[in-house]
Formats: structure tokens, C-alpha cells, sequence
């Protein structure tokens, strides 16, 4: 009897196409160091390269479209304007053909060397191969603070379990693929919806370099969103932590007025109490606007996702494979 595992592996094509999903933003000098250093690491793969451009200023498209007149195997897609980076991931995702998917950055942080030991596990059966990054040298020490940080609050939280030093460097099966397309969210928070899709998993682990060249467009206020749009995305904690918080403090409440109304039988009426007043007055007043601030990020979220606009839109597409495609 052959397990489900072995079935999997069994079914695996002897050469099967990678698609390369790289999102791209203001990464002019990026782009054809990213072309020659996959042609290096991954020389006699099929591969299918998804330069996603997501609304650049700079020249970043006009060299794009340079390479892909040489390299036909490359395709672009052209963002009408930034969308962000996950938006531009999902575009590529949509676009992309191959039997395996790799979304990876075009800056090389996520080496193409390590897509080898990746299609390795592939071929073992596995359908999701995430890239664990063993050493964050090159992050700063509060960014690894504070990653380390979000991720143990969102495990705490949400309803899927990311595991730690995994961006979005991994590899996905076509099945995994056609599942992530089924998820019609606008929040489109990536690393947790690989997650939420599932199948058999396993990992590689790689050195993580730093930023070949320009620099990173992610500051801390757009790093504290992503986060906030994760653990919102993914968790209904926050929301229903209020029912709690408010019954256990009407039992004190009421066990104070239980206190106070046996004191003033007992004793009499006592007038001092501005302090435990104005104490109660203005603590409940803070608790009163973050349980509403906390409701507000869940209907701001339920806002956008019910006016269904589109994640991205597509200006152009370039690129042998793409352009006869629309013909
Ligand atoms: N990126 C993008 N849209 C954006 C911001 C970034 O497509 O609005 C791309 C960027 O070009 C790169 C990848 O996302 O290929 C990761 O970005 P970056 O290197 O700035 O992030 P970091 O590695 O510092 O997390
Ligand atoms: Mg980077």
C-alpha cells in the first residue's frame, strides 16, 4: 500500500516548470543582478520569472522590459500604481503557471541558491517548503526584537500558527497554488493565508544576506500595520477579549457598591471619594476608547472588504509568455 505521502511524491513530474514571483519597487539596480544570479544558481531549471512591478518611480520597468526582449522566460506585470507588497504578490500569483510557485525578493536576500535544496523536498512530496532563516545577522537588533515579539503574540492569537523566521520565501505546489486563489480577502496579510491553506509542510533553512543594493521600503509605522493587519486578519481575540474584561470588572463594580452601600448604612453617609471617582472615571474612559478604537480596526477591515474592490490592477503586461496570452 502506497501512503498519500508517497502518492504525492509519485506523482511529481520529472521536469517541472519554477515560477519565480518576484514583486519589485524602485529596485532599478536590483533587477538584472537579481536576472544573473538566478542564472547562475539555478542553470538547466525551468523556469518562468513574474517580475511584478508595483508602481515604480524609477527606471525599474523600463529595465525590466530590457531583459525580458533577451530572456524570454521572463514576464512582467505592470501595477497601475503601488499597491504594496503583498498586493503585488498576489498579482504574480494570479499570473503565475508553473508547477511550483516561489515568491522571492528581487533585492537577494532570499538567495535562488537555496530554491535547489526546495524543489529537493518538492520531489520528496512535500507540497510546501517554507525557507527558515537560521541567522538574521544583517537585520538590527530591534528588528529581530521585534519580530520575535510579533510572532509570539500572533501565535498567541490567531487561529493559524506562523512559524518564526519565515518570510515569504517558500515553496508552494500548484495545489497550494489554486488554494491561495480560491481566498478572495482584500487584507491580503500573505504569510497568513500560506499558512491557513495548509498541506504538508517542511523546511530548509538559509543564511539570510543583507540588501545587495537601494534600500528597504519597509519602515517601523508600515511594519506596525502589517502587523496589526495580520493579528486583525487572523484572529477574533481582540474583538471578543472585551466581553471578559467588562464582566470581570462589573463583578468588582458591583462588589464595591455592595461595600459602599453596607459602609453607609453602618456609618452614615460619606461625602470624600473624588479621588476614587475621578480614578474610575478616567480609567474606564481609556478602557471605553480602546475596546472602541479595537472595534473600529475590525469595522474599518469589514468596510473594505465589502466594497469587493479589485486587490491590484493591471496597467500593462510585457513579456513574450504574457503578451500572447492576451492576444
Ligand atoms: N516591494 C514591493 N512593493 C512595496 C514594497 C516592497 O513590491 O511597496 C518589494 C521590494 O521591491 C522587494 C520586496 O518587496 O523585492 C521586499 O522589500 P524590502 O527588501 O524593502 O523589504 P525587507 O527585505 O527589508 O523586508
Ligand atoms: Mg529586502
Amino acid at each position: 500500500m502506497m501512503t498519500a505521502f508517497e502518492q504525492q511524491k509519485a506523482r511529481r513530474p520529472s521536469n517541472c516548470l519554477i515560477s519565480l514571483v518576484v514583486p519589485c519597487y524602485c529596485e532599478s539596480e536590483n533587477v538584472a543582478n537579481f536576472i544573473r544570479q538566478v542564472n547562475t544558481d539555478l542553470e538547466g531549471e525551468e523556469l518562468e520569472i513574474i517580475f511584478v512591478n508595483d508602481g515604480s518611480s524609477d527606471d525599474t520597468l523600463e529595465r525590466m522590459i530590457a531583459l525580458s526582449l533577451e530572456d524570454n522566460r521572463i514576464a512582467i506585470v505592470d501595477l497601475s500604481r503601488n499597491f504594496g507588497k503583498e498586493a503585488a504578490l498576489s498579482a504574480g500569483i494570479d499570473f503565475a503557471t508553473g508547477d511550483v510557485l516561489i515568491p522571492l525578493d528581487v533585492d537577494l536576500q532570499d538567495p535562488p541558491l537555496v530554491i535547489l535544496e526546495m524543489i529537493a523536498k518538492w520531489r520528496e512530496g512535500y507540497d510546501v517548503v517554507n525557507a527558515v532563516r537560521c541567522d538574521r545577522r544583517s537585520d538590527t537588533m530591534a528588528k529581530r526584537t521585534t519580530s520575535h515579539f510579533f510572532y509570539r503574540t500572533f501565535n498567541k492569537l490567531a487561529d493559524v500558527e506562523l512559524p518564526p523566521d519565515v518570510g515569504d520565501f517558500r515553496l508552494l505546489d500548484r495545489r497550494v497554488v489554486e488554494a491561495l486563489k480560491k481566498m478572495p480577502e482584500r487584507n491580503r496579510f500573505m504569510k497568513g493565508l500560506f499558512n491557513w491553506v495548509g498541506y504538508s509542510t517542511t523546511s530548509v533553512n538559509y543564511e539570510r544576506p543583507a540588501r545587495i543594493a537601494g534600500k528597504t521600503s519597509f519602515n517601523y509605522w508600515k511594519l506596525w500595520n502589517f502587523a496589526l493587519d495580520g493579528v486583525v486578519g487572523f484572529s477574533t481575540l481582540p474583538l471578543r477579549i472585551w466581553t471578559y474584561v467588562g464582566s470581570v470588572v462589573a463583578f468588582f463594580a458591583l462588589g464595591y457598591g455592595l461595600v459602599i452601600i453596607v459602609q453607609t448604612l453602618l456609618f452614615g453617609r460619606s461625602v470624600p471619594g473624588y479621588s476614587s471617582i475621578m480614578t474610575a472615571v478616567l480609567f474606564f474612559g481609556g478602557v471605553h476608547l480602546i475596546s472602541l478604537g479595537i472595534i473600529g480596526e475590525y469595522i474599518g477591515r469589514v468596510f473594505v472588504e465589502v466594497k469587493d474592490r479589485p486587490v491590484y490592477v493591471v496597467k500593462d503586461v510585457y513579456g513574450k509568455k504574457l503578451e500572447s496570452d492576451n492576444d
